[in-house]
């Protein structure tokens, strides 16, 4: 998981960039990804060394730090490996942001590892991420285009890549499941993982970059270099459900709102006499008021998400993910006592989220709870970059939703379903990457 910040400042060269900009812009990615975060920038000239740093941005990066950097191009990454990574190449260098997932990784390494080519910063193969295999592979061609051509012939998996060179920020997009948008102000371009980089810094959006796409962002401003015809385009369906955050506009489809017509839709398809509608928060949120909205039952929150604890999906270790689970939610027993509430999460993945908090609701007086969950059952880990690592994870591969409903605690239980999602994100599901539902 990445979130990647580029920018292009329009000024001379040899300016301070403005801190401001490139701060808010890596921020509001923070969501993506919390374990490392780091930048580079430079100029026509020359490329500055990265600095990584693990942690969050507010910590490693403040305002004041990037407000000191000189030079015309910035990028920026969050990320759960460290990036972007700096690679000498036949192009004159680049520093690179990826978000994605290899999946023929291993066949691609020992490609590498025959033809007598090494990886530098790893003394084991198994260590070596996809960011430096992706990055040696652009890096092995005579320019960025062409190492973006020998890369969509390699790999299995798909990306989204933020590339500092002296060029400019180049800005790369696979077969859509990783979202890229651009965004512009008066004396900057921009390319964001998300829109909701620009929101603050008050840039205006530009447009996607289109699956298959790569842009150029220099000081003359932003340029199209090249279209590649992928086949089949599968836009990530996910980021609409839970992995983008609100705010954002991910192809042309505000993320707030595909949330609260899922939500819509469950009310009508699975009603339910109850007392209140609340989320799972953070992100059942848009999709509950799009129910309550729907059906006409007073939406009230009956946990208090604790504004200092992390997403519960971003930890690598599972024993992590519990904790936080179950420390991030604490009930109000006021609002929950005696009440029939419709409990609205984005998915059931290994399902200890909601059978803590259904089993909870119960102990503090909740005479029923049914759930409602903004996606089909799960059945398979994600090949291309979540952090589900295995099949059998998932709740749904393991027993019948039947089961599942006793097994949690529900007194009813209902999924989206693939016809819902198609309605809500407005894109049919050839076009739509739904292989965590099989
Ligand atoms: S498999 Fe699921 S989580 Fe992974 S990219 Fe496709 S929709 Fe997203």
């Amino acid at each position: 998981m990445t979130g990647m910040f580029g920018l292009v400042s329009k000024k001379r060269s040899g300016r301070k960039l403005r801190g401001r900009d490139l701060y808010l812009g890596m921020y509001y990615l923070q969501h993506r990804a919390q374990d490392f975060c780091g930048v580079g920038w430079g100029d026509e000239k020359r490329l500055n060394q990265p600095l990584i740093h693990k942690g969050f941005v507010r910590e490693k990066f403040p305002m004041e730090r990037l407000q000191g950097l000189k030079g015309n191009f910035f990028i920026g990454s969050v990320a759960t490996d460290r990036q972007p990574l700096p690679e000498v190449s036949q192009q004159g260098g680049l520093i690179l942001g990826y978000d994605g997932n290899v999946i023929n990784h291993r066949k691609l390494m020992k490609g590498f590892m025959r033809k007598g080519k090494t990886f530098t910063d790893y003394c084991n193969p198994g260590d070596v991420k996809d960011t430096a295999l992706i990055s040696k592979i652009i890096a092995s061609e005579t320019s960025f285009e062409q190492g973006i051509e020998k890369l969509i012939e390699k790999i299995e998996g798909d990306f989204a890549i933020v590339s500092l060179t002296k060029q400019g920020v180049y800005a790369a997009r696979g077969w859509g499941r990783k979202p890229l948008i651009l965004g512009e102000k008066e004396n900057v371009y921009a390319v964001s993982s998300e829109s909701n980089s620009f929101i603050n810094t008050n840039m205006k959006i530009v447009g996607d970059v289109e699956p298959g796409e790569i842009v150029l962002l220099n000081k003359e401003g932003i340029h199209s270099v090249k279209k590649f015809d992928l086949k089949p385009i599968k836009y990530g369906t996910f980021e609409w459900i839970y992995t983008a955050y609100p705010t954002s506009v991910i192809d042309g489809k505000s993320v707030a709102q595909v949330r609260m017509s899922i939500g819509k839709l469950l009310a009508k398809n699975y009603p339910i006499d109850a007392d209140i509608v609340s989320p799972v928060p953070n992100s059942g949120r848009w999709h509950a008021i799009g129910y309550a909205q729907e059906s006409g039952i007073p939406y009230e929150e009956v946990f208090s998400r604790y504004d200092y604890s992390d997403r519960s999906f971003t930890p690598r270790d599972q024993a992590l993910r519990d904790f936080e689970a179950k420390t991030k939610l604490i009930p109000i027993e006021e609002i929950i006592k005696g009440k029939r509430i419709v409990l609205i999460d984005d998915s059931i993945v290994r399902g200890t989220q909601i059978l803590n908090q259904s089993e909870r609701l119960k102990k503090l007086g909740a005479e029923e709870v049914h759930a409602r969950i903004a996606c089909p059952p799960l059945m398979y880990a994600c090949k291309y970059g979540k952090t589900t690592k295995k099949d059998m994870d998932c709740l749904a591969r393991r027993m019948p939703v039947s089961e599942i409903q006793g097994k949690l605690g529900l007194d009813s239980l209902k999924y989206a379903t693939v016809e819902m999602l198609e309605e809500a994100i407005g894109y049919s599901r050839e076009k739509l990457c739904l292989s965590c539902w099989g």
